[in-house]
């Protein structure tokens, strides 16, 4: 017997990025959007925890006790008082280390898949906490939809959407590492004073009213000045983008992954040929959102 787990991969269409704390983390306000691409998480009975991954980008995920969906299946294991007896299985469709949170996604489809498999009946809010004890992104893998972040992006507050927007994602050759983006924020920011993060209430309406446009002007993300000082050839990515028609181009999270925000599917695809076209990026993926969080597949 297996259980599968099918979990989102994300979008920021708000990063506002706060001072430094002294724990070294920074307050946010993150505006998250689930999106149509995803992961699917596999446990099925084993001797003791084993871990493999399947897909694109596969090698660059590491299979040893570091891995999110590896320390998932510990805590809740631990959690429990249960040996992590499981067998995971990554089957890998997120970009890695794109800043779409995929490694989040794996950790919130791992609990998910373990607590069904070992039949420990883990509350929505249990599950919620582990979560945040495993990663700021981790409680929004599981929820979907959209939601506010606060505090270091954990605290969620869900957020209405009303319709479907359609995305290009373009992926980069090689990832970027989070932390090593936010100390190029930190750099930048050296000069200046941060003002506290805050959501911007256009950015809101327009994701309840489901209106692209408005969406489209409202898009922002802190982190792209630090994405593009460490990886400037990301502004050829944008501006090709941006050529095609998307509506607005922006780098997801902490990047490399560009995300282009389009007025419909046929200009999605449109914007998605243009970026293949471009050689500006390794891949274009067209999709939708929002994308429901961590489900259970029959
Ligand atoms: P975020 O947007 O949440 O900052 P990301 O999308 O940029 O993250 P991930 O794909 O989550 O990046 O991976 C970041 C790093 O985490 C990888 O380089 C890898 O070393 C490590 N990692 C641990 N577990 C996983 C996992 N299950 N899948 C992918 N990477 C993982």
């Amino acid at each position: 017997m297996s259980v599968t787990v099918r979990v989102p991969a994300k979008v920021n269409v708000g990063l506002a990025v706060g001072p430094a704390r002294p724990d070294g983390f920074h307050d946010l306000a993150n505006v998250f959007l689930a999106v149509g691409l995803h992961d699917e998480v596999t446990a099925a009975p084993a001797p003791g925890l084993e871990l493999t991954c399947s897909g694109p980008g596969a090698r660059q995920v590491p299979l040893d006790g570091t891995n999110l969906a590896a320390r998932a299946a510990r805590l809740l294991a631990g959690r429990h008082g249960l040996a992590p007896d499981v067998h995971l299985h990554i089957a890998k469709d997120i970009p890695v280390a794109g800043g779409m949170a995929g490694g989040s996604a794996d950790a919130a489809g791992a609990l998910v898949a373990c607590d069904a498999l070992w039949g420990t009946g883990t509350s929505e809010a249990e599950l919620l906490d582990l979560c945040a004890e495993l990663g700021s992104d981790v409680p929004f893998s599981l929820l979907g939809g959209a939601a506010l972040g606060r505090g270091r992006g954990e605290l969620l507050t869900p957020l209405p959407v009303g319709g479907t927007f359609h995305w290009v994602f373009a992926v980069a050759d090689g990832g970027l590492s989070t932390p090593a983006v936010y100390r190029e924020f930190d750099r930048l920011a050296q000069d200046r004073t941060v003002p506290p993060p805050e959501a911007s209430a256009g950015l809101l309406a327009a994701l309840r009213d489901g209106d692209a446009a408005a969406l489209a002007a409202a898009l922002a993300n802190d982190l792209q000045p630090a994405a593009l000082s460490l990886r400037p050839a990301l502004a050829d990515t944008l501006a090709a983008g941006r050529a095609a028609g998307a509506l607005a181009a922006l780098v997801s999270g902490s990047g490399p992954t560009c995300a282009f925000l389009t007025a419909d599917a046929s200009a999605a695809t449109e914007v998605a040929g243009a970026l293949t076209a471009s050689g500006t990026c390794r891949t274009a993926r067209v999709t939708t959102a929002p994308a429901p969080g961590a489900t259970l597949l029959p």
